[in-house]
C-alpha cells in the first residue's frame, strides 16, 4: 500500500466492499460541491441536451408512419424543420455541458492538489522519516490527473448517458410496454458483469498507480543525486532498477486495461444481442398487425439509444473504477493526521521574548526506532543571551535537542520549556517563529538569492535583505553573480559553493531576527578565508541572542559561555573550554582530536 505507513493511514480495517468502491471518490465530493453554480448549469445543459435527443425518434416515427402518404407534405416540412431546431438546441446544450463539466474537473483537481500539498506541509517530520518524496509527488501529479478525467470527461459522459438511458427507457415503455418488458429482462444481464468487472479494474488500477509511484520515487531520488550516481558509476545499476519499476507499472496498467477490454467486449455483445432479440420480436408483432412499422422504428431507435447509453456507461464505469483506485491513494494521504499540532487552547509565549530555554529530564526515542533511546534523562537551562556549545561524538543526540526544541517530535518523558512555557502548550507557529535555524547542510531553494534569504521573513524589504547579506559576509559574492541578488541559485543551491551556501543560510537567519538561534556548524573544512568570513558572520548573528550551537570548531567553543558534552544521550560533562580541558575527560579527548 504505497509508502504511507500503515499505522499512520486510517485505512487499517478495509470497509465493506461496496463502500470501498465509492468511498474514496466520495471523499473528494466536497471539492466538487464548492462550485455549486457550475454544477447547476451543467445539470441544466444536460437535461436540455438529453430531452432534445429524445425528441428525435418521435419525429422519425411520425415521418415513417404518415410522412410518405400523399397530402401530408406540410406535416413532413414541420417535422423536418423541428428536427433542425432540435439539432441546434442539442448542439448548444452539448457544448455548454462539455465546457461546464470539463472545467469542473479541472477545478476539482486544482483544489485537490492544493489541499494535498497544504496537508503535507502540516504533517510532522516523523511522517517524512519514512515517506519517499517522489512517491508523494506522484500522488500529487499522476493520481490527481486520473481523477481529473473522472470528474471532468467521465462525469460528463456518465450523466448524459444516464439521462439518455432513463429517458429512452421511459419512452420505450410509452412506445410499447410489451417489448419493454422484454428489455427489462436483458438489463440485469448487462449490469451485473459491469459491476463485477468494475471492482477488478479498480483493484488493478490501484496496483498500477502504486507501482508507477514507486518508479517516480526512484527517478526523483536519482535525479536529485545524479552527481553521486555518476561519481559511483552507478548509472546502469540505477537504470536497471528504474526499468524494473517502470515494467512493473506497465504490467499493472496492462492488467487494468485488459480487464477493461474484456468488460467492453462483454457489454457490446450483450447489448447488441438484446437489441437484435427485441427487433426480431417486434418484427413478428408488425407482421401480425399488432404494431405499426413507425412505432417499431421509434421503439428500436429508443432501444438503440438506451443500449448505446449503457455501453458508454460501462466505459465510464471503467474510468470511474480506475479513478477510485487513484482517489483512494490521495484520500489515504489526506487521512494521515499530523502527530504534532498546536494545542486547541495554546498558552501564549511571553512578549517581549526573552529566549530562555530549559530541558527537564528529557527521555526520547524517534518514532521510526521506538526501542533505541536517543536522549536519556537530559536536563539543562540556558539563560537569555547565553551561547551554549554542544559537543559530543557523532550520533550522540546533539541535533535531536534541536528537533525537540523546534517541536518536530515530542519527548516520551520530561518537558522542554521556552521562556517558561512548555513547547507542547504553545502555538506551533508562534513557537517556531522564535527560532532561527542554520543547519549543517543548508537548504537552498530553486529561486533567486534574494528570495532565498527572505525565506524566513517573506515581507522583508530589499534593503533589509541586503543588510542581512552584508552581515553574513554574503553581499560580495552575491553581487558578483550574473544578475546579483536576482540570480536564480538552482535547486539545492548547486550553483553555489559550500561556504557560499552557508553564508546565504546565515543571512537568512539574520533576517529572521529570532531570539533563539539554533546553529549546526558544518563539519566540512572551509578554506581559511571563507572560514574567517563565516565565523565573523556567525559572531554578528549571535549577538544578543540565545544560541545553541553544535560545535565543530575551536573558535566556537572558546566563545561559548558553557559547553555541554553529550554522549549516548546524556550530558556527561559541562563547563568552559578551560575547565573541561583541565578535567581531562571525554571533552579533552574530543577537543584534542577535533580542534588540534
Ligand atoms: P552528528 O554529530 O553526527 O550530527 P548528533 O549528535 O547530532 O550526530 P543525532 O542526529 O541527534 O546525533 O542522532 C542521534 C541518534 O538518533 C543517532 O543514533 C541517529 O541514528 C538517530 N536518529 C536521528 N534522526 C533520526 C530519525 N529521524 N529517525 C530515527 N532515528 C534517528
Amino acid at each position: 500500500m504505497g509508502m504511507v505507513r500503515p499505522d499512520l493511514a486510517m485505512t487499517e480495517t478495509p470497509p465493506a466492499p461496496k463502500n470501498r468502491r465509492l468511498r474514496p471518490l466520495l471523499a473528494l465530493a466536497p471539492f466538487a460541491l464548492r462550485d455549486k453554480g457550475r454544477i447547476a448549469l451543467a445539470f441544466l445543459a444536460l437535461v436540455v441536451a438529453s430531452a432534445a435527443t429524445l425528441v428525435v425518434p418521435v419525429a422519425v416515427g411520425r415521418v415513417v408512419d404518415f410522412g410518405f402518404s400523399a397530402g401530408q407534405a406540410e406535416l413532413v416540412n414541420l417535422y423536418f424543420g423541428a428536427m433542425v431546431a432540435v439539432a441546434a438546441l442539442l448542439a448548444g446544450a452539448s457544448a455548454s455541458r462539455y465546457y461546464l463539466v470539463m472545467t469542473l474537473g479541472e477545478r476539482v483537481v486544482a483544489d485537490v492538489r492544493s489541499s494535498v500539498l497544504a496537508h503535507l506541509t502540516k504533517l510532522s517530520p516523523n511522517f517524512y522519516d519514512d515517506a519517499r518524496s517522489g512517491e508523494l509527488v506522484s500522488r500529487l501529479a499522476a493520481d490527481t490527473t486520473l481523477i481529473k478525467s473522472t470528474f471532468g470527461a467521465s462525469a460528463s459522459v456518465a450523466l448524459r448517458n444516464m439521462f439518455l438511458f432513463f429517458g429512452a427507457a421511459i419512452m420505450m415503455v410509452v412506445t410499447s410496454p410489451r417489448l419493454s418488458a422484454l428489455v427489462l429482462i436483458a438489463i440485469p444481464l448487462i449490469v451485473l458483469p459491469l459491476v463485477a468487472f468494475g471492482r477488478a479494474v479498480q483493484r488493478r488500477s490501484r496496483t498500477a498507480q502504486d507501482t508507477l509511484a514507486d518508479a517516480s520515487a526512484l527517478a526523483g531520488e536519482a535525479i536529485g543525486a545524479m552527481r553521486t550516481v555518476q561519481a559511483f558509476t552507478a548509472e546502469s545499476q540505477l537504470s536497471g532498477r528504474f526499468d524494473a519499476a517502470v515494467q512493473r507499472a506497465y504490467r499493472g496498467a496492462r492488467d487494468a486495461t485488459a480487464t477493461r477490454a474484456v468488460l467492453t467486449a462483454v457489454v457490446i455483445f450483450l447489448v447488441f444481442a438484446s437489441v437484435v432479440a427485441i427487433l426480431w420480436w417486434g418484427a413478428t408483432d408488425v407482421i401480425a398487425g399488432r404494431m405499426s412499422a413507425g412505432l417499431l422504428s421509434q421503439f428500436v431507435l429508443y432501444a438503440v439509444f438506451a443500449a448505446g447509453a449503457l455501453g458508454e456507461i460501462s466505459q465510464v464505469w471503467g474510468d470511474v473504477s480506475q479513478a477510485a483506485g487513484a482517489a483512494e491513494r490521495l484520500d489515504e494521504l489526506l487521512q494521515v493526521e499530523p502527530q504534532i499540532e498546536s494545542p486547541k487552547n495554546s498558552t501564549p509565549l511571553p512578549v517581549p521574548a526573552k529566549g530562555a530555554i530549559s530541558f527537564e529530564d528529557i527521555r526520547f526515542a524517534y518514532p521510526a526506532r521506538p526501542h533505541s533511546t536517543v536522549l536519556n534523562g537530559v536536563s539543562f537551562r540556558v539563560q537569555p543571551g547565553q551561547t551554549i556549545a554542544l559537543v559530543g561524538p557523532s550520533g550522540a543526540g546533539k541535533s535531536t535537542l534541536f528537533h525537540l526544541l523546534l517541536r518536530f517530535y515530542d519527548p516520551a518523558e520530561g518537558r522542554v520549556l521556552i521562556d517558561g512555557v512548555d513547547v507542547r502548550s504553545a502555538d506551533l507557529f508562534e513557537l517556531r517563529s522564535r527560532m532561527a535555524l542554520v543547519p549543517q547542510d543548508p537548504v537552498v531553494f530553486a529561486a533567486t538569492a534574494r528570495d532565498n534569504i527572505r525565506f524566513g521573513h517573506p515581507d522583508a524589504s530589499d534593503a533589509a535583505v541586503e543588510a542581512a547579506a552584508r552581515d553574513a559576509a554574503a553581499d560580495g559574492f552575491l553581487r558578483a553573480l550574473p544578475e546579483g541578488y536576482d540570480t536564480e541559485v538552482g535547486e539545492r543551491g548547486v550553483t553555489l559553493s559550500g561556504g557560499q551556501r552557508q553564508r546565504l543560510a546565515i543571512a537568512r537567519a539574520i533576517l529572521r531576527d529570532a531570539p533563539i538561534l539554533l546553529l549546526d556548524e558544518a563539519t566540512s573544512a572551509l578554506d581559511a578565508e571563507s572560514e574567517a568570513l563565516v565565523q565573523d558572520a556567525l559572531h554578528r548573528l549571535m549577538k544578543g541572542k540565545t544560541t545553541l550551537v553544535v560545535a565543530h570548531r575551536l573558535a566556537t567553543v572558546l566563545k561559548a559561555d558553557r559547553i555541554l558534552v553529550i554522549d549516548e544521550g546524556r550530558i556527561v560533562e559541562q563547563g568552559t573550554h578551560a575547565e573541561l580541558v583541565a578535567k581531562d575527560g571525554l571533552y579533552a579527548r574530543l577537543a584534542h582530536l577535533q580542534f588540534a
